[in-house]
């Protein structure tokens, strides 16, 4: 029998987590944890709302009662898909509207940003597959067709004699929104941010195809990286898995030279 796949459902307002995947905060998180497949976490500031248990949802948030946001949340699992392997079909877009109205907010027209940079608007996806962890042990999340394309790759690669870690995956419109917000509250202007970070709901990790690689001991996210065996292995290589690199040096969005971050295209298997 195949195992159902480890799946993180996605709605605009909550998060529903294998509830194993999940540190416990507290004793309380603890015990409600182990009995709990699911845990819904709200994704505006990553509390855990609630654990899902064959009885019902057991809040773990104080005064926390189930909203629409949770009744989403538990249509989006019904609808999710119930066994894994290669037959999972791609995930279906959520809705923009509400990352519009999010920037609108913070006085970025998302529409003179796309005009300028020729980036567009990214959705994220109404489920995600685990593609196994992160350099920092964190549940690294992507498309299923991005993580079986990222296992192979990793695969071949290692069979060459070069290691390639995973530094990031998926990341929501909130995260994005949250580095935002704090830059924002240090004093930051909107240009200074927009020329370091790409604007909330533009970047590709939103998208659960795009992959930020390292080579262990090498630092994260950096320029070097373009110096180590990995990236001389990726450049040759990662395009047969289906992988570009989706900034090279002068790219055309005024992005700043990224060598650990490629998209998966799926064109190449
Ligand atoms: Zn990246």
């Amino acid at each position: 029998m195949r195992c159902p796949p480890r799946l993180l459902i996605n709605t605009p307002d909550v998060e529903l987590w294998p509830a194993d995947l999940l540190r416990a905060r507290g004793n309380r998180d603890a015990r409600a944890l182990a009995q709990a497949r699911w845990l819904l976490r709200r994704k505006r500031d990553g509390r855990y709302l609630a654990a899902a248990q064959d009885r019902g949802l057991v809040p773990l948030l104080p005064r926390w009662t189930a909203g629409i946001d949770a009744e989403a949340a538990l249509d989006a699992l019904d609808r999710a898909p119930r066994t894994g392997g290669q037959g999972l079909a791609p995930a279906a877009p959520l809705p923009l509207h509400r990352i519009e109205a999010r920037l609108q907010a913070l006085g970025l027209r998302a529409e003179d940003y796309a005009q300028r940079t020729g980036l567009a608007l990214v959705p994220e996806p109404a489920w995600l597959a685990f593609a196994g962890h992160d350099r920092y042990r964190r549940p690294l999340w992507l498309q299923a067709d991005t993580a079986r394309a990222w296992h192979r790759l990793r695969a071949a690669a290692r069979a060459d004699g070069i290691a390639l870690d995973a530094i990031s995956g998926y990341r929501s419109h909130d995260y994005q929104l949250g580095i935002f917000e704090r830059k924002r509250a240090r004093g930051l202007s909107v240009e200074a941010i927009l020329a370091v970070n790409a604007a909330p709901g533009f970047s590709e990790h939103h998208s659960g195809r795009a992959l930020d690689i390292g080579a262990p001991g090498e630092p994260p996210a950096e320029a070097s990286f373009e110096r180590t065996a990995a990236f001389a292995w990726l450049r040759e290589r990662a395009a047969g898995h289906g992988f570009v690199m989706s900034y090279p040096a002068d790219n055309p969005h005024g992005i700043v030279y990224e060598p650990w971050h490629w998209r998966h295209d799926g064109a190449a298997a």
